[in-house]
Formats: C-alpha cells, sequence, structure tokens
C-alpha cells in the first residue's frame, strides 16, 4: 500500500482528549475517579439557549444556512463583540465555526503554508502546534519563563523572515494568564514592526477574576484589528462545550478566504445550535462563571499548602499550572501523574502537552468537594 498522509501522520493525537477517555473509561468501570482533567465547566447551560433550541427545531430549522452562520447569530456576535471588546465588525466579517477550536483552524489554514514560522507561546494550549503543522506552517514554540506569557522582547527575539502570526490566548490555556493591555501594546509593537498576524484565542474572556474586561490586541487600534483574527464561541462562557459553535471575526480579506475554506469543508455549523448560542449569548450565567473565583481560590491556597508545589494565583480560565519539579525525583511529569492516578483515583494532566514538562494542569471546574478530597489526596501522595 501507499504510504498515507506524512502531514497527518505526523500530528500528534490530542493528550488531554485521550486522558479523559481513559478517565472516562476508569470511571465506567467503577473506579473512583477525582477527574481534575477537566476542560468545561460544571455548570448548567444557559435555559434560554435551550429553549432558542427547541423552538427552532419545532419550528422545522432544518436546511443549510449561510457557510458563516444566520444572520441573527451573526448580528449578535457583531453587538457582543462591540460592547465586551470594543471592536466594529460587519456581520459577514464573522464566520461561525464547529467551536474555537474549528475557527482557529480555519484561522491558521487561511494564514499559513508551506515555509511559514508561526509564534506559539509555551506553556501553550496543546492543539496550536499541531494545528499549525497540518498547515505547512513550523510552530516556533517560545518559552515565557516565569511570567507565563510572551513578552515582547521574547517576541522579537523570535521573528524571523520567516515568521507569519504569532499566537495569543487570554487568559491562557493552561496557564490561567491574562494579557494586560500595556503588555499588549508592547506586543503590538512587534507584531507591526514585523509585519505579522496575530491569531488571538479569547475563549475564556468571561472567566477573568481581576477587575475590568479582558483586553484584546484587535482592539489597540486600526493597524492590529487589521492583522488580527479574534476567535471565541459559547463553549467555556455558556458550559456549551458539546454544542460545538465558536466563531472567528476577521478583516474583510481573511474573513473571506476563511468563509471559503469552510464552504468547502464543513459548510455551516448546525442550524440548531446556532440558534442555541444566540440565547446562550442572551443569557450567560455570570453568577456562576464568578463563582469560580472561589474554587480558585480554594484550590490554589490548598495546593500552595503542599510543600515544593509553585504556583502564582492565576487572573483567569479555570486552570492551576504550578511547576512540580521539586516533588519529581527521577520522574517525569507523565510518570507523576500516571501514579497519581493509580495510588489515589486523581486525574492531573502532565505538563509536556503544553510544552511546559516540569508543570502539571489541575482544573477546578468541579464540585468544591472533589476538589478539597482530590488535593487532600495529593498531598498524601506527595508526602508518602
Ligand atoms: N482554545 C482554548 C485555549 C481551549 O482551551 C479550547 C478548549 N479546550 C478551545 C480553544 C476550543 O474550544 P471549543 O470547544 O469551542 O472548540
Amino acid at each position: 500500500m501507499k504510504p498515507l498522509s506524512t502531514r497527518a501522520t505526523t500530528i500528534r493525537p490530542s493528550p488531554t482528549l485521550s486522558l479523559n477517555a481513559q478517565l472516562a473509561a476508569r470511571g465506567a468501570a467503577g473506579e473512583e475517579v477525582l477527574n481534575l482533567s477537566v476542560g468545561e465547566p460544571d455548570f448548567p447551560m444557559p435555559e434560554l439557549a435551550r429553549d432558542y433550541a427547541l423552538k427552532a427545531i419545532a419550528e422545522g430549522r432544518n436546511r443549510y444556512t449561510d457557510v458563516g452562520g444566520v444572520p441573527e447569530l451573526r448580528e449578535r456576535i457583531k453587538r457582543k463583540l462591540a460592547e465586551d471588546n470594543g471592536l466594529e465588525y460587519a456581520p459577514g466579517d464573522i464566520v461561525v465555526a464547529n467551536g474555537a477550536k474549528h475557527a482557529l483552524f480555519n484561522a491558521f489554514l487561511a494564514l499559513c503554508e508551506d515555509g511559514d514560522e508561526v509564534v506559539v507561546p509555551a506553556p501553550y494550549w496543546v492543539t496550536y502546534p499541531e494545528q499549525v503543522r497540518v498547515t505547512g506552517a513550523e510552530p516556533v514554540i517560545v518559552p515565557t519563563g516565569a511570567g507565563l506569557k510572551l513578552t515582547a522582547d521574547q517576541l522579537a527575539a523570535a521573528v524571523t523572515p520567516r515568521t507569519k502570526a504569532v499566537v495569543l490566548s487570554s487568559p491562557g490555556n493552561p496557564t490561567g494568564a491574562t494579557y494586560s493591555r500595556s503588555e499588549l501594546e508592547a506586543l503590538a509593537e512587534v507584531v507591526v514592526r514585523h509585519d505579522l498576524f496575530v491569531v488571538e484565542d479569547l475563549i475564556y474572556e468571561y472567566f477573568h477574576y481581576d477587575d475590568g474586561a479582558v483586553p484584546s490586541i484587535a482592539s489597540l487600534g486600526p493597524e492590529l484589528k487589521d492583522r488580527t483574527v479574534v476567535v471565541n464561541g459559547v463553549s467555556k462562557s455558556c458550559a456549551m462545550t458539546g454544542w460545538r459553535v465558536g466563531y472567528t471575526a476577521a478583516p474583510p480579506e481573511i474573513a473571506q478566504l476563511i468563509r471559503r475554506l469552510q464552504g468547502q469543508a464543513t459548510s455551516n455549523v448546525s442550524v440548531v445550535a446556532q440558534y442555541a448560542a444566540i440565547g446562550a449569548m442572551d443569557d450567560v450565567p455570570w453568577e456562576a462563571i464568578k463563582s469560580y473565583r472561589d474554587r480558585r481560590d480554594l484550590a490554589h491556597q490548598r495546593l500552595t499548602a503542599i510543600e515544593g508545589v509553585r504556583c502564582g494565583l492565576p487572573t483567569g480560565a479555570f486552570y492551576l499550572f504550578p511547576d512540580i519539579s521539586t516533588l519529581l525525583g527521577n520522574r517525569t511529569t507523565d510518570e507523576f501523574c500516571s501514579e497519581l492516578l493509580a495510588e489515589q483515583g486523581v486525574g492531573l494532566v502532565p505538563g509536556s502537552g503544553f510544552g511546559a514538562p516540569e508543570h502539571v494542569r489541575l482544573s477546578y471546574a468541579v464540585a468544591p468537594s472533589v476538589l478539597e478530597t482530590a488535593l487532600d489526596r495529593l498531598a498524601t501522595f506527595v508526602a508518602g
């Protein structure tokens, strides 16, 4: 037989998805699993999202929609971007995709090709480098050090004549770190000077525990908006990960290419999910989102009480990403996590998949009682 696609075979499977499948299988087999590896909120989706979905079904909305999404949803997203981010887009510049993951994929496909480089700050969300690779471009991993955020100097040092774009995620997964306006301004100067594009992932935007809104680099002025693809969606903010609704907002030329790509790949997102997303955006579960701040504090306090664990207090998302290097001995983080799971039934994600092999990712999007028990067991495991 002829060989299969090199491009496809060099893509690494998502470590978070395979770990979750493994943990689910243990749970199904009757073993107790305290799963702190989840990447989705545990609160219910908004009522209005459900109502709008049921209404769409009852009204017989069964047909293809515009590739980029129904006009009502794109109008709603347009309003959201204006109100939350100070960004003015035409509805045609917005393309609704199957989750933020698909939206990101569309963005990378529209921007990158063989020979390009894309700067991916580490720790990174596992999917960025792999999606970049699919386009034929090369992800250039830039370690951010203790600050966990890319600095202007680090970006400038990573730029080569082949650099096409930089990925920014704020608040970040797995770091929970949020870029301030002044940090973005410093990065923006480098971006403009070197004529780069920015792929800006704001999927955790509403999970922000400091005062004020999460700033978007695209909002820093037309020079930035013209070179940025903003990615967002309802998966995390409205606890609708299974509904698969995300979107890009991009300059017209890029948005047209994204439309074209999506038009030949998937066409529109499920029409029912699109209507659900309108309801979701009108009924964001703010109270539930805000309550995650207490969980963050609880998890952080318990975690940092364990000797040897080093972890700053993240400002966003729902993850802690401690450095556990002093606890590893001669184990890798992957081995540490496997042993923890086997001995204590606690599931954490090793940092290796995020480009930070001395860290683990812990999600606090679980019931506080689970969080407390899991962290007690982690303490026992470490002490033992
Ligand atoms: N970006 C980041 C940083 C994420 O963590 C995730 C989900 N884990 C996504 C994008 C994808 O979101 P969606 O479920 O909407 O595809």
